[in-house]
C-alpha cells in the first residue's frame, strides 16, 4: 500500500463499473493492449511481438476517462487500479517522489520474481494498472515548462520513462496515462514502447448520451421514483455538448427538483398527503435544463 497521494478510487461513488458510450474504446483497447498478455509466453514468444505497455486516454474533462480505467481493471480481474495524480506528486510528493513510484510498480515486480522462483508462467499472473490523471503535468514537452517544480518533474519523468523500458519482462503491468491536454505531452511519452496506445475519449453522441443517462437513472427506475414519461432518448436528444459528468449533474439537479416538489406535497406533520413518493418527472428535467442554462458555465458553448 502506497500512502499520501496513492488511492484507489474503485468505490469513489456508486457506478464504479458503469461506462455509458464508450464500448468501442473498450473493445479496442481489450484488443490492442491485452490480447498479447492473454496467451501463454511461449505462443507470445513464438509469435515475436512483445506486450503493449502504456495507455493513453485523452479527451475533454468528465468524459470517463477514470472510469475507463477501473471498468478495464474490473473486466481484466486486475488488482484495483493504483492511481495518482500528476499535479499531487509535484505538490505532496517532493523528497519522496522516487520513492513512491517505486512503490507503485512493486506488487507486480513481486509477483513476477515469485513466478521467477516458482517456475510458474507470468502469463497469469493478475494485471496491475498503474494509472496518472493528468500527466501533463507531469510529462510536458520542454517548451510548455514553467515554475520551480521542474526538479521534481524530471526525476519523476525519468523515473516513469525507465520503469517502462523496463516493463519488457514485466508482462503484468499497464501503465496509464490520463489527460485532457495530449497536445502538451512530451514526444517521448508517446513513442513506441511506453505510451503507444493513444484512446480518444470524447464527448458523448446522442447515444452516448442515452447510455450514460440510464446508468444514472437506473436505481431511481429500479425504486419505481422516475415517471415513465422521462426518456434517455428524448433527454439524450436535448443533451448535445453535455460531458458524462455534465449529465450525472443534469440528473443530480432533476432530483433535487424532484424532492422539493415532494417535500411541498408533506403536510405539516411531515406527512405525504396521499400515496405518491418522490418521482422524477420530465418537467424537473426541464428545471434542471433550465439551471444548466442559466448557470452559464462551460457545457452552455457546447449546447446544440
Ligand atoms: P477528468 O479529465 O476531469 O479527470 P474524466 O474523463 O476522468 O475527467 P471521470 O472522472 O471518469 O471523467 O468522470 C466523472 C464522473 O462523471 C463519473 O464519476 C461519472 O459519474 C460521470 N461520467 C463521466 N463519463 C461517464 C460515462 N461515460 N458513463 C457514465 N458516467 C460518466
Amino acid at each position: 500500500v502506497v500512502g499520501g497521494g496513492v488511492e484507489d478510487l474503485l468505490t469513489a461513488d456508486g457506478l464504479a463499473c458503469d461506462v455509458g458510450g464508450l464500448d468501442g474504446q473498450l473493445e479496442d483497447i481489450v484488443r490492442r493492449v491485452l490480447s498479447t498478455r492473454s496467451i501463454p509466453t511461449e505462443l507470445r514468444q513464438a509469435l515475436g511481438v512483445g506486450h503493449v505497455r502504456g495507455l493513453l486516454l485523452h479527451g475533454p474533462p468528465g468524459c470517463g476517462k477514470t472510469l475507463l480505467a477501473r471498468e478495464l481493471s474490473r473486466r481484466l480481474g486486475a488488482r484495483p487500479p493504483k492511481l495518482v495524480s500528476g499535479p499531487e506528486i509535484l505538490d505532496k510528493w517532493v523528497g519522496e517522489a522516487e520513492r513512491k513510484v517505486r512503490l507503485l510498480f512493486l506488487d507486480a515486480e513481486l509477483d513476477h520474481e515469485r513466478c521467477v522462483q516458482t517456475g510458474e508462467d507470468p502469463a497469469g499472473l493478475p494485471l496491475n494498472l498503474i494509472c496518472f490523471d493528468e500527466i501533463d503535468a507531469l510529462c510536458r514537452s520542454r517548451g510548455s515548462l514553467s515554475g520551480d517544480t521542474s526538479g521534481v518533474r524530471d526525476s519523476v519523468v525519468n523515473q516513469i520513462l525507465s520503469k517502462m523500458d523496463g516493463l519488457v519482462n514485466l508482462q503484468n503491468v499497464l501503465v496509464v496515462g490520463m489527460t485532457n491536454r495530449k497536445e502538451l505531452l512530451d514526444e517521448a511519452l508517446l513513442r513506441p514502447g511506453r505510451m503507444e496506445v493513444c484512446m480518444p475519449i470524447p464527448l458523448p453522441d446522442a447515444a452516448g448520451r442515452e447510455q450514460i443517462l440510464a446508468i444514472h437513472l437506473r436505481k431511481a427506475r429500479e425504486a419505481g421514483l422516475v415517471s415513465p414519461e422521462v426518456t434517455d432518448a428524448a433527454l439524450g436528444k436535448k443533451t448535445g455538448g453535455f460531458s458524462g459528468a455534465d449529465l450525472a449533474g443534469l440528473v443530480r439537479s432533476a432530483t433535487s427538483f424532484a424532492i422539493a416538489d415532494w417535500r411541498g406535497r408533506l403536510d405539516g406533520n411531515g406527512e405525504a398527503n396521499g400515496e405518491r413518493a418522490v418521482e422524477i418527472t420530465a418537467e424537473n428535467f426541464e428545471q434542471a435544463l433550465r439551471e444548466v442554462d442559466s448557470s452559464g458555465g462551460g457545457r452552455r458553448g457546447r449546447l446544440s
